[in-house]
Protein backbone atom coordinates (compact mmCIF):
# COMPACT_ATOMS: atom_id res chain seq x y z
CA UNK A 1 0.00 0.00 0.00
CA UNK A 2 1.05 3.63 -0.70
CA UNK A 3 0.05 6.18 1.86
CA UNK A 4 -0.36 9.83 0.64
CA UNK A 5 0.17 11.55 3.54
CA UNK A 6 -0.35 15.28 5.07
CA UNK A 7 2.77 16.06 7.17
CA UNK A 8 1.05 19.73 8.25
CA UNK A 9 2.13 22.81 7.40
CA UNK A 10 5.47 22.55 9.74
CA UNK A 11 5.06 22.25 13.29
CA UNK A 12 5.66 18.22 13.87
CA UNK A 13 2.92 18.22 16.37
CA UNK A 14 0.41 19.37 13.87
CA UNK A 15 0.89 15.76 12.52
CA UNK A 16 -2.46 13.78 12.46
CA UNK A 17 -2.39 11.16 14.89
CA UNK A 18 -3.10 8.13 12.16
CA UNK A 19 -0.75 9.63 10.15
CA UNK A 20 2.34 9.86 12.85
CA UNK A 21 1.12 6.40 13.57
CA UNK A 22 1.75 4.82 9.09
CA UNK A 23 4.97 7.06 9.02
CA UNK A 24 5.95 4.38 11.93
CA UNK A 25 5.01 1.14 10.01
CA UNK A 26 5.84 1.93 6.97
CA UNK A 27 9.45 0.06 4.93
CA UNK A 28 9.68 2.85 2.83
CA UNK A 29 9.34 7.23 3.21
CA UNK A 30 9.53 9.65 0.37
CA UNK A 31 9.22 13.27 1.70
CA UNK A 32 8.90 16.36 0.41
CA UNK A 33 11.99 17.86 1.45
CA UNK A 34 11.70 20.59 0.14
CA UNK A 35 8.69 21.92 2.44
CA UNK A 36 7.95 18.97 4.87
CA UNK A 37 10.02 19.35 8.56
CA UNK A 38 12.21 16.32 8.94
CA UNK A 39 11.20 16.16 12.40
CA UNK A 40 7.85 13.68 11.23
CA UNK A 41 10.95 11.74 10.37
CA UNK A 42 11.48 11.18 14.11
CA UNK A 43 8.34 8.93 13.89
CA UNK A 44 10.07 6.18 11.14
CA UNK A 45 11.54 3.00 11.93
CA UNK A 46 14.98 2.93 12.23
CA UNK A 47 15.40 0.28 9.29
CA UNK A 48 12.80 2.14 6.87
CA UNK A 49 14.67 3.72 4.09
CA UNK A 50 14.10 7.84 3.45
CA UNK A 51 14.48 9.09 0.07
CA UNK A 52 13.98 12.85 -0.32
CA UNK A 53 11.65 13.40 -3.60
CA UNK A 54 13.42 17.22 -4.16
CA UNK A 55 15.71 15.35 -5.66
CA UNK A 56 13.93 13.10 -8.01
CA UNK A 57 11.71 13.14 -10.98
CA UNK A 58 8.37 11.48 -11.25
CA UNK A 59 9.47 8.44 -12.83
CA UNK A 60 11.84 7.87 -10.09
CA UNK A 61 9.44 8.31 -7.48
CA UNK A 62 6.95 5.88 -8.69
CA UNK A 63 10.07 3.35 -9.36
CA UNK A 64 10.55 3.22 -5.95
CA UNK A 65 6.87 2.45 -4.93
CA UNK A 66 6.72 0.17 -7.47
CA UNK A 67 9.52 -1.81 -6.33
CA UNK A 68 8.45 -1.80 -2.84
CA UNK A 69 5.03 -2.97 -3.86
CA UNK A 70 6.92 -6.03 -5.49
CA UNK A 71 8.36 -6.72 -2.56
CA UNK A 72 5.01 -6.35 -0.32
CA UNK A 73 6.56 -3.22 1.73
CA UNK A 74 4.44 -0.10 2.47
CA UNK A 75 5.39 3.71 1.37
CA UNK A 76 4.98 7.12 3.22
CA UNK A 77 4.51 8.84 0.79
CA UNK A 78 4.85 12.61 2.94
CA UNK A 79 3.51 15.95 1.84
CA UNK A 80 3.25 19.34 3.27
CA UNK A 81 0.13 20.87 4.78
CA UNK A 82 -2.88 18.45 2.98
CA UNK A 83 -1.90 16.54 -0.07
CA UNK A 84 -4.66 17.90 -1.64
CA UNK A 85 -3.62 21.58 -2.11
CA UNK A 86 -0.92 22.19 -4.75
CA UNK A 87 0.34 18.36 -3.79
CA UNK A 88 1.00 17.36 -7.47
CA UNK A 89 -0.41 14.12 -6.61
CA UNK A 90 -2.61 13.71 -8.95
CA UNK A 91 -0.32 11.94 -11.46
CA UNK A 92 1.65 9.88 -8.76
CA UNK A 93 -2.26 8.22 -8.48
CA UNK A 94 -2.62 8.07 -12.10
CA UNK A 95 0.72 6.16 -12.27
CA UNK A 96 0.28 3.69 -9.56
CA UNK A 97 -3.75 3.25 -10.63
CA UNK A 98 -1.63 1.71 -14.22
CA UNK A 99 -0.18 -0.37 -12.01
CA UNK A 100 -2.79 -1.53 -9.96
CA UNK A 101 -0.76 -0.56 -7.27
CA UNK A 102 -3.69 0.24 -4.22
CA UNK A 103 -2.97 3.37 -2.05
CA UNK A 104 -5.08 5.74 0.26
CA UNK A 105 -5.08 9.41 1.53
CA UNK A 106 -4.18 10.88 4.77
CA UNK A 107 -5.59 14.69 5.16
CA UNK A 108 -3.48 16.94 6.50
CA UNK A 109 -3.30 20.30 8.00
CA UNK A 110 -3.17 22.53 5.67
CA UNK A 111 -0.62 25.76 5.75
CA UNK A 112 -3.45 28.10 5.16
CA UNK A 113 -4.97 27.00 8.32
CA UNK A 114 -1.75 27.59 9.97
CA UNK A 115 -1.83 30.98 8.78
CA UNK A 116 -5.44 31.91 10.14
CA UNK A 117 -4.37 30.16 13.55
CA UNK A 118 -1.25 32.38 13.55
CA UNK A 119 -3.13 35.13 12.70
CA UNK A 120 -6.00 34.24 14.98
CA UNK A 121 -8.83 35.30 12.88
CA UNK A 122 -11.18 33.61 11.62
CA UNK A 123 -11.51 33.54 7.37
CA UNK A 124 -15.59 33.44 7.30
CA UNK A 125 -16.79 36.53 9.38
CA UNK A 126 -21.14 36.73 9.36
CA UNK A 127 -21.99 39.72 7.33
CA UNK A 128 -18.49 40.24 6.01
CA UNK A 129 -17.47 37.26 3.75
CA UNK A 130 -18.62 33.71 3.90
CA UNK A 131 -16.26 32.53 1.13
CA UNK A 132 -12.77 31.68 0.79
CA UNK A 133 -10.58 31.43 -2.33
CA UNK A 134 -7.65 29.74 -2.24
CA UNK A 135 -5.45 30.36 -5.45
CA UNK A 136 -2.36 31.75 -6.55
CA UNK A 137 -0.51 33.91 -9.36
CA UNK A 138 0.29 32.13 -12.49
CA UNK A 139 3.95 31.13 -12.58
CA UNK A 140 5.34 28.31 -14.97
CA UNK A 141 1.29 26.60 -14.09
CA UNK A 142 -0.49 28.66 -16.50
CA UNK A 143 -3.96 29.80 -14.62
CA UNK A 144 -7.68 29.54 -16.54
CA UNK A 145 -8.58 32.87 -18.09
CA UNK A 146 -11.62 32.84 -15.12
CA UNK A 147 -9.49 32.26 -12.36
CA UNK A 148 -7.10 35.40 -13.46
CA UNK A 149 -5.96 37.03 -9.63
CA UNK A 150 -7.93 40.50 -10.94
CA UNK A 151 -11.39 38.72 -11.51
CA UNK A 152 -11.12 36.84 -8.35
CA UNK A 153 -10.64 39.49 -6.72
CA UNK A 154 -13.91 41.12 -7.66
CA UNK A 155 -15.55 38.74 -5.37
CA UNK A 156 -13.52 40.72 -2.34
CA UNK A 157 -14.36 37.34 -0.71
CA UNK A 158 -11.26 36.08 1.77
CA UNK A 159 -8.67 35.01 -0.42
CA UNK A 160 -5.57 32.96 0.15
CA UNK A 161 -2.84 33.04 -2.27
CA UNK A 162 0.13 29.95 -2.05
CA UNK A 163 3.57 29.91 -4.22
CA UNK A 164 3.43 33.98 -5.33
CA UNK A 165 4.93 35.68 -2.36
CA UNK A 166 8.30 36.38 -4.71
CA UNK A 167 5.94 37.81 -7.03
CA UNK A 168 4.13 40.32 -4.61
CA UNK A 169 4.54 43.32 -6.74
CA UNK A 170 1.96 41.45 -9.31
CA UNK A 171 -0.22 39.96 -6.49
CA UNK A 172 -1.12 43.44 -5.29
CA UNK A 173 -1.33 45.02 -8.67
CA UNK A 174 -4.05 42.49 -9.89
CA UNK A 175 -5.79 42.66 -6.16
CA UNK A 176 -6.12 46.43 -6.92
CA UNK A 177 -8.81 45.36 -9.45
CA UNK A 178 -11.35 44.27 -7.01
CA UNK A 179 -10.16 45.07 -3.52
CA UNK A 180 -10.50 48.92 -1.89
CA UNK A 181 -6.35 49.69 -1.74
CA UNK A 182 -7.19 50.54 2.17
CA UNK A 183 -8.42 46.35 2.80
CA UNK A 184 -5.90 44.69 4.91
CA UNK A 185 -3.20 41.97 3.55
CA UNK A 186 -1.87 39.53 5.76
CA UNK A 187 1.86 37.70 4.75
CA UNK A 188 2.44 34.74 7.06
CA UNK A 189 6.24 33.30 6.81
CA UNK A 190 6.86 29.38 7.52
CA UNK A 191 3.15 29.42 9.30
CA UNK A 192 3.34 26.73 12.78
CA UNK A 193 7.76 27.27 12.68
CA UNK A 194 9.45 28.27 14.78
CA UNK A 195 10.67 31.14 12.50
CA UNK A 196 7.06 31.83 11.98
CA UNK A 197 6.71 35.68 10.93
CA UNK A 198 3.62 37.63 10.42
CA UNK A 199 3.43 40.99 8.48
CA UNK A 200 0.16 43.50 8.50
CA UNK A 201 -0.30 45.73 6.05
CA UNK A 202 -2.96 47.07 3.44
CA UNK A 203 -2.89 46.52 -0.64
CA UNK A 204 -1.00 49.98 -0.44
CA UNK A 205 2.03 48.82 1.46
CA UNK A 206 2.66 45.31 1.75
CA UNK A 207 4.67 44.66 -1.09
CA UNK A 208 7.41 47.09 0.53
CA UNK A 209 7.22 45.43 4.09
CA UNK A 210 7.53 42.20 2.29
CA UNK A 211 10.60 43.18 0.55
CA UNK A 212 12.23 45.03 4.15
CA UNK A 213 11.89 41.29 5.76
CA UNK A 214 13.95 39.62 2.62
CA UNK A 215 10.49 37.12 2.74
CA UNK A 216 10.93 35.22 -0.63
CA UNK A 217 9.21 31.84 -0.12
CA UNK A 218 7.26 29.66 2.11
CA UNK A 219 4.77 32.45 3.04
CA UNK A 220 1.34 33.00 2.15
CA UNK A 221 -0.55 35.94 1.09
CA UNK A 222 -4.08 36.66 2.96
CA UNK A 223 -6.14 39.54 1.85
CA UNK A 224 -9.79 40.46 2.69
CA UNK A 225 -12.10 42.61 5.09
CA UNK A 226 -11.54 39.40 7.51
CA UNK A 227 -8.41 40.61 8.86
CA UNK A 228 -10.31 44.22 10.19
CA UNK A 229 -11.05 44.77 13.14
CA UNK A 230 -14.69 43.48 13.19
CA UNK A 231 -17.42 43.88 16.06
CA UNK A 232 -20.22 41.99 14.55
CA UNK A 233 -21.27 38.73 16.72
CA UNK A 234 -22.07 35.21 14.57
CA UNK A 235 -26.01 34.18 14.90
CA UNK A 236 -24.43 30.75 16.42
CA UNK A 237 -24.28 31.31 20.08
CA UNK A 238 -27.27 34.42 19.84
CA UNK A 239 -29.55 33.53 22.78
CA UNK A 240 -32.11 35.19 20.09
CA UNK A 241 -31.69 32.53 17.48
CA UNK A 242 -32.76 28.76 17.98
CA UNK A 243 -31.56 25.87 15.73
CA UNK A 244 -31.67 22.13 15.94
CA UNK A 245 -29.60 21.68 18.65
CA UNK A 246 -30.73 25.06 20.90
CA UNK A 247 -34.12 26.33 21.20
CA UNK A 248 -34.82 29.96 21.63
CA UNK A 249 -34.76 31.57 25.44
CA UNK A 250 -38.52 33.35 26.02
N1 LIG B 1 -0.09 21.24 0.26
C1 LIG B 1 0.42 22.44 0.91
C2 LIG B 1 0.75 23.54 -0.11
C3 LIG B 1 1.88 23.16 -1.04
S1 LIG B 1 2.27 24.44 -2.18
C4 LIG B 1 -0.58 22.91 1.97
O1 LIG B 1 -1.67 22.34 2.09
O2 LIG B 1 -0.24 23.84 2.70
C5 LIG B 1 3.60 25.24 -1.37
C6 LIG B 1 3.18 26.63 -0.93
O3 LIG B 1 2.39 26.51 0.24
C7 LIG B 1 4.31 27.54 -0.53
O4 LIG B 1 4.83 28.23 -1.65
C8 LIG B 1 3.63 28.51 0.40
O5 LIG B 1 2.88 29.46 -0.31
C9 LIG B 1 2.64 27.60 1.10
N2 LIG B 1 3.14 27.06 2.37
C10 LIG B 1 3.42 25.77 2.67
N3 LIG B 1 3.76 25.65 3.98
C11 LIG B 1 3.68 26.90 4.52
C12 LIG B 1 3.85 27.44 5.82
N4 LIG B 1 4.20 26.67 6.86
N5 LIG B 1 3.66 28.77 6.00
C13 LIG B 1 3.30 29.57 4.98
N6 LIG B 1 3.11 29.11 3.73
C14 LIG B 1 3.29 27.81 3.50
Amino acid sequence: MVYFIGAGPGDPELLTIKAARIISSCDVIIYAGSLVNEDVLKYAREDAKIYNSAFMTLEEIVKVMEDAHKEGKDVARIHTGDPSIYGAVHEQMIELKKRNIPYKIIPGVSSFLAAASALKRELTVPGLTQTVILTRMEGNTKMPEMEKLSLLSKHRATMVIFLSIDKIDKVVEELKEGYDVSTPVAVVYKASWEDEKVILGTLLDISEKVKKEGIKKTALILVGDFLKDIKAYSKLYDKEFSHGFRKREI
